[in-house]
């Protein structure tokens, strides 16, 4: 499979050893719902996972969960977001981390999202962190000043090759420099928090929380080890996030850890950036008070390839509710027709789908694929089959049709039955008067060559 890497910016023949897929995904920081452009990034994650196994490898996946240490600035300035929201709400900020998590995984469930293999907590691994940052500092990388241990960047030569940084440009994406530090671009590992500060550990540096960055890195090699194929993530994480984690893993192991970085473009609102102030961010409950079901949403998400932005307007997600729809109703026909299809030519579908997801995951053109498979052939039990299949990918309930369309009941497929083997012996007016009980009975019949389709009327 190939795969657009940012780091070399181009696409590249990914191998995996043994079949295994070691992947990496930046999860959510659990201080509020997630909107609908997150959800993007994990739908991106999804259909990644999803087209690995459909191309036959398996995989072992991390997505963490940040639930301390990601402060306001991702620079590493201002409050802990989720020590800041536990003190707006007056609650505890294991409260907040714990409710906006499920909320997220709700919204994973609701959008077919797969969670990966392992779900990591950022609280739940400090230790490991620790740990990561004693190593750091045995091998020279970190220095100590008043508010925390931080990264040297400039012990670390490649710092900035995956965003191509200017490293002596000052000031690019960091709101307030702390004069203390020794280069703009150094960032903390471990930051001392003060005392009425409730989310805080012991540490051989003293008592505070770690860095956001460190957490990716520590859960990743914990679970995956020091090396591993695919990191994924938003692009707003590739220039501050991914370099930083890049910095403190590969100073650490002394080696590259992670072999292909896949970023997901932003989804916009109307053409512009989606915020609270603009009053144009949406959850996906926004989206399902309006009428609209969360795999319209996926389904919206499947036609824009992820490394483009997608442009979110409800006119638009209209679109996709009504495609969606006309997608099922074909596949429902396919479902009930009792004609067969040429092996070699769904061979021929499936290999155009496989290339398609295996390039670069160009989901745009496989959705393409389906539609031609769908209208271009007859009506097949077959053609419905091989949909299911591609279903495994997409996930947009091609196997619960029922819920859109009533089954046809055996009743009516038993006088169908029956009328092709009168029409097949030329007896018409048997045939004839079986079409009309069926149609008495509130189906149509249509006649497809030696074959026939039931409707509903
Ligand atoms: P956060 O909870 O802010 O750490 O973000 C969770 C994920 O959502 C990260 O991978 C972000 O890069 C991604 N993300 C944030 N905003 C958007 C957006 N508008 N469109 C797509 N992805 C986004
Ligand atoms: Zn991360």
């Amino acid at each position: 499979m190939k795969f657009y890497n940012s780091l070399t910016n181009k696409k590249e023949n990914l191998k995996f050893e043994n079949n295994l897929v070691k992947m990496y995904t930046c999860g959510p920081t659990v201080y509020y719902y997630p909107h609908i452009g997150n959800m993007r990034a994990y739908i991106f994650m999804d259909l990644l996972r999803k087209s690995l196994k459909f191309c036959g490898y398996e995989i072992n996946g991390v997505l963490n969960i940040t639930d301390v240490g990601h402060l306001v600035s991702d620079a590493d300035e201002g409050e802990d977001k989720i020590e800041l929201m536990a003190k707006k709400e007056k609650k505890d900020p294991y409260e907040i981390s714990k409710f906006y998590t499920n909320c997220f995984f709700e919204d994973c469930k609701r959008l077919n999202i797969e969670l990966p293999e392992h779900i990591a907590k950022a609280t739940e691994h400090i230790n490991d962190m620790i740990e990561f940052i004693k190593d750091l500092e045995k091998k020279g990388y970190t220095y100590k000043i008043d508010d925390g241990i931080y990264f040297d960047i400039k012990k670390f030569p490649n710092y900035g090759a995956l965003s191509g940084i200017d490293l002596d440009k000052k000031g690019i994406n960091r709101i307030e420099e702390n004069p203390q530090k020794h280069h703009p671009f150094d960032f903390v590992l471990w930051k001392f928090v003060p005392k009425e500060h409730i989310m805080k550990w012991d540490s051989p540096w003293g008592i505070g929380c770690p860095g956001w960055h460190i957490e990716c890195s520590a859960m990743g090699e914990k679970y995956l080890g020091d090396k591993i194929d695919i990191h994924t993530g938003g692009i707003d994480h590739k220039s501050i996030h991914h370099e930083n984690e890049i910095a403190q893993s590969d100073a650490k192991e002394g080696h590259k850890v992670v072999k292909c970085w896949m970023h997901t473009e932003f989804l916009q609102v109307n053409g512009g950036k989606m915020s609270k102030s603009l009053g144009n961010l949406y959850t996906l409950d926004q989206l399902i008070e309006k009428g609209y079901s969360p795999l319209d949403f996926r389904y919206m998400n499947l036609l824009t390839h992820y490394r483009k932005s997608l442009n979110f307007t409800f006119d638009s997600l209209n679109a996709s509710k009504v495609a969606l729809k006309s997608l099922k109703k074909l596949a429902f026909e396919h479902k009930n027709s009792t004609s067969l299809t040429d092996k070699n030519i769904l061979a021929k579908y499936e290999e155009f789908f496989k290339n398609a997801i295996s390039d670069d995951l160009n989901i745009p053109l496989a959705i393409g694929i389906v539609w031609k498979l769908l209208k271009n052939e007859t009506k097949s039990k077959d053609v419905y089959n091989l949909l299911l299949k591609f279903d495994k990918v997409l996930s947009l309930d091609l196997d619960k049709l029922e819920e859109y369309y009533e089954e046809i009941p055996d009743e009516i497929i038993k006088l169908a039955e029956l009328r092709k083997k009168e029409r097949l012996a030329k007896n018409w007016t048997e045939s004839d008067n079986l079409r009309n009980i069926i149609e008495s009975k509130g189906y149509i019949i249509k006649d497809i060559k030696e074959n026939y389709e039931i409707l509903k009327k």
